[in-house]
């Protein structure tokens, strides 16, 4: 890993790896004229005409590279590459939109393939996120998409986590395809149904974006299944089995949190879904919601811990509150809204409840749930200071527990939030973009 370089250095010097190669494909890409290991500033080869606007388009650039932290404490990196940001689709909340004037760039698969395989020889990433705008026929993109991953699986025999953002108007055998060679594919719903969808995206269909996501879903089960029953994987061709993601453009329609959650929950139920990603709409220059009101960050997180409820402390739909709008309280956490909503429920005694019960308390995760049963068999436990150790989120769940009895505090952590209220975090700014927070989701 090179540590000596910048972000903006990695990536000028990642685009000069797709300057035309006629020597063919590095299985590991060489070092470009002007890099020594820890020198700076680098200077990268010259970038091909077509990328010459790349470094203009801000969050529209081709190249990102980002730290993820999945497990307990696992951290990775991806790179996270955008195709093209050239669309022959008119989606009113997005910057890549046709109709916005803008620089247009666009990698070839083997100049994707390059610069990934670049970055990955120098130890900067372990994995790639492709998105990609629609420029022409979406068949054709996913023909790209696909020749990407066939090169990357089938001839550079790259057997790590590869996550591919599938395009609308993608036929079966190609989803088939794409989604054989990913670890992950994902799709974008943006809206929770059809007549929303066709407000914001009028070149998309949501029957059809379903008919999609059906069709890959059912080979991820397959393939799950399969292994279940004791085939081994095939790290060339994982099958999706990390699950799929589905976006959710939030706040650009009226949809309610509860109308989102409830298609969010519908679509969950026949598995081999992972999580949802939700994107607070930013109202982006030159779009025909340019004028619109951002939707809070705090909304969007919002939805996302409700969805953790959903997916990982079994909750059911029905059992989110909501406010009287239909959305999430912005000035609670979903999980804390619950619990003040079920005052029958609390206080619950650490020493004696299950599993279950720990996890319905604010400040306790399903790790610590079980870390607690496991070790109370074993000490009695005492104080905070015992629930601190173990995990617990003292300031959120003193509230709501009992120890041998006794109350540990008397004030709940919700009720001492007098002094902040949830517009601050919210953001009370109107602020208008030129790129979108979800691009690369
Ligand atoms: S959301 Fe996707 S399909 Fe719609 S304009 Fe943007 S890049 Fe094109």
């Amino acid at each position: 890993m090179d540590r000596g370089m910048g972000l903006q250095q990695k990536i000028d010097l990642l685009m000069s790896l797709a300057q035309d190669d006629h020597e063919g494909l590095p299985s590991r890409a060489p070092v470009p004229a002007g890099y020594r290991a820890g020198a700076s500033p680098v200077t990268p080869r010259v970038v091909p005409p077509r990328l010459r606007h790349a470094a203009e388009v801000g969050a529209l650039r081709p190249l990102n590279i980002r730290q993820l932290r999945y497990g307990a404490g696992v951290r990775t990196s991806l790179l996270r590459i955008l195709m093209t940001n050239a669309c022959s689709f008119n989606c009113h909340y997005c910057p890549m939109r046709r109709d916005r004037n803008l620089p247009r760039t666009l990698l070839k698969p083997e100049e994707l393939v390059r610069i990934f395989l670049g970055a990955y020889a120098r130890g900067w990433c372990e994995g790639l996120f492709i998105t990609t705008g629609i420029p022409g026929r979406p068949v054709k993109v996913m023909d790209d998409l696909i020749q990407v991953l066939e090169s990357l699986r089938e001839r550079h025999r790259f057997a790590g986590y590869i996550h591919v953002k599938m395009v609308p108007g993608a036929d079966a055998a190609q989803i088939e395809r794409l989604t054989a060679l990913a670890s992950r594919i994902s799709l974008n719903l943006e809206a929770p149904c059809g007549a929303s969808l066709a407000r914001i995206a009028p070149d998309k269909s949501f029957p059809a974006a379903l008919t999609s996501l059906e069709r890959a879903r059912a080979q991820i089960n397959t393939a799950r299944l399969e292994e279940r029953y004791g085939r081994p994987r095939d790290p060339l061709h994982p099958g999706g089995t990390a699950g799929m993601t589905m976006q959710f453009v939030v706040g650009a329609t009226p949809d309610t949190d509860q109308g989102i959650l409830n298609t969010v929950t519908a679509l969950y139920r026949g598995g081999g879904i992972h999580h949802s990603q939700f994107s607070a709409f930013r109202p982006i220059r030159e779009t025909p919601l340019e004028s619109a009101r951002a939707t809070p960050a705090l909304r969007e997180h919002r939805l996302y811990q409700a969805d953790h409820l959903l997916r990982r402390y079994g909750f059911d739909a029905g059992e989110i509150a909501y406010g009287a709008d239909g959305n999430l309280p912005l000035g609670v956490d979903p999980k804390c809204a619950w619990a003040l909503a079920h005052p029958e429920r609390f206080p619950v005694e650490v020493r004696t409840a299950s599993a279950e019960e720990l996890l319905r308390v604010p400040g306790i995760g399903p790790a610590t749930a079980r870390r607690i049963v496991s070790e109370r068999a074993g000490t009695t436990l005492r104080g905070l200071r015992d629930l601190r150790r173990l995990g617990v989120v003292t300031a959120r769940a003193a509230g709501f527990v009992t120890l041998g009895g006794r109350r540990v505090q008397t004030l709940r952590w919700s009720e001492q939030l007098g002094f902040w209220g949830p517009e601050e975090e919210a953001g009370a700014y109107q602020l208008v973009y030129d790129v979108s927070p979800g691009t690369f989701r």
